[in-house]
């Protein structure tokens, strides 16, 4: 510990940095004065080490987005060389890397999904599906679901179901939320929550413009449709002449040991949205692919949009050797064996903690749901504060966990476990140890 890392007057243990960065730098998501960054300074593998020499298992990749793990040279150096050849050039120039990046999509993803538009996250990615989507059908509305996520700007968080979309509202106009298919917690089946959907369409008339769904929910608690509901959906959508927009910005890239989860139902939507995996986290990078149909109306009628830093250079060379790793090391097929593997031990672990309500997921996309009562399905209560996203005792679990080594992110009472697909056995083994000894707090916790 350096002088300046040295706890002050009042006993704050924070390094320099992290008491710089607490009072420039806004933290996302949060009452500013709950705000607490951890100084990491390294990174390797599925592992990374803060400040204080500490290493930490990475369980859920960052924020679900670290696909490749920490160590993907070929990216970092293909990020160098582009900057050095040249950083930017406006979007009307294109670069080899742009160019063999959108070749590559279009053959990664499934069906006719061929043209794509280059964005720097998944919300824009969103924003320029519903752009589309409007601009294609000609009508406005949006159809989504209340346990989804896509994204913080207008368009994207007006079309999101979870409560961080509630200061954001009114929103855009024509957002409209349908029910999900969450079988654990829900009282409606799945396949009674897709047909709800249409209904809706009928009733709404001949205006809704896309029916926008993650093929697997990610951060509003990893919920896996029975295998007919993504094909139902895209019969529904199609019947009312609605495009079908799947958003893989988190269940994308491997992340379900297919390359994308729609691949999982056989499904190939009329739109589809990427980011995190897209570039392994290592350039900010977002993708709308769309099919023939859909690209081929932009020829005749304008594409209304565009950013400064759509195709940015160094981003989609960063993502052409991202896609290039994936392959190259086989680590779809890996994710999907490790996955299996995970999965195993995941369900070995419900037997022996009474708070886990559900095990859920596929490939290295699983969420633990933990309960209070676990007969009766009740979760642990959430905060007052609808817009808070944890519940104490789900808190107090990935923090016993990361003591003892392992990150685990967590969305309201359901533990998020998206690692790297380079993760290996005897990792998985290592981090079910920790979380078995963490799931205590959750067992202790619960109500008679
Ligand atoms: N869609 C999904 C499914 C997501 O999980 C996220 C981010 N967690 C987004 C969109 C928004 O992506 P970004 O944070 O890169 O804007």
């Amino acid at each position: 510990m350096s002088d300046a890392d040295a706890p002050d007057a009042e006993g704050d243990a924070s390094t320099e940095i992290e008491r710089l960065d607490r009072e420039y730098v806004f933290g996302t998501w949060s009452y500013q004065k709950e705000v607490s960054p951890t100084e990491v300074t390294g990174a390797e593998g599925v592992r990374f080490t803060d400040a204080r020499g500490n290493e930490y298992l990475d369980l859920s990749g960052q924020l679900m987005c670290s696909n490749l793990g920490h160590s993907a040279d070929a990216v970092a150096d293909a990020i160098a060389e582009q900057a050095q050849e040249g950083a930017y050039f406006a979007p009307g120039f294109t670069t080899e890397a742009r160019a063999r990046l959108g070749e590559k999509l279009a053959a990664v993803t499934p069906g006719d999904l061929s043209k794509t538009f280059f964005s720097t996250s998944g919300t824009e990615a969103i924003e320029a599906a519903i752009k589309m989507a409007r601009l294609y059908t000609g009508k406005h509305k949006i159809v989504s679901r209340y346990r989804s996520y896509h994204g913080a700007t207008y368009g994207s968080i007006s079309v999101t179901g979870d409560p961080r979309r509630l200061p954001a509202e009114p929103g855009i106009p024509g957002a409209i939320k349908a029910p999900d298919p969450y079988d654990y917690g829900s009282t409606l089946d799945p396949m009674e929550s897709v047909e709800y959907i249409d209904e809706m369409l009928m009733l709404e008339g001949d205006t809704v413009a896309a029916v926008l769904v993650e093929p697997i929910v990610g951060s509003n608690g990893i919920l896996v449709p029975p295998d007919d509901y993504l094909p139902r959906l895209k019969e529904i959508a199609h019947d009312h002449d609605t495009l079908l927009i799947c958003d893989e910005v988190m269940s994308g890239f491997g992340r379900t040991g297919e390359w994308f989860g729609c691949d999982v139902f056989d499904v190939t939507p009329d739109i589809m949205t990427m980011a995190k995996g897209l570039s392994g986290a290592y350039a900010p990078l977002g993708a709308t692919i769309v099919s023939d149909d859909v690209a081929e109306h932009f020829e005749d009628n304008m594409l209304v949009h565009g950013h400064t830093y759509a195709g940015h250079p160094v981003t989609v060379a960063a993502g052409l050797a991202a896609v290039e790793t994936y392959e190259r090391e086989n680590l779809v097929e890996h994710a999907g064996e490790v996955g299996d593997y995970l999965g195993t031990r995941l369900d070995e672990l419900a037997e022996d903690h009474p708070s886990v309500g559900d095990v859920r997921g596929v490939g290295l996309f699983r969420g633990i749901e933990l309960t209070k009562r676990a007969d009766e399905r009740v979760p642990f209560g959430h905060r007052e504060d609808k817009l808070s996203t944890g519940t104490t005792v789900v808190d107090e679990v990935t923090q016993d966990a990361y003591e003892r080594g392992v990150y685990v992110a967590s969305m309201i009472n359901t533990l998020i476990i998206a690692p790297p697909l380079t993760i290996t056995e005897s990792d998985v083994d290592e981090a079910v140890a920790v979380l078995d000894e963490a799931l205590a707090v959750s067992d202790e916790a619960m109500e008679e």
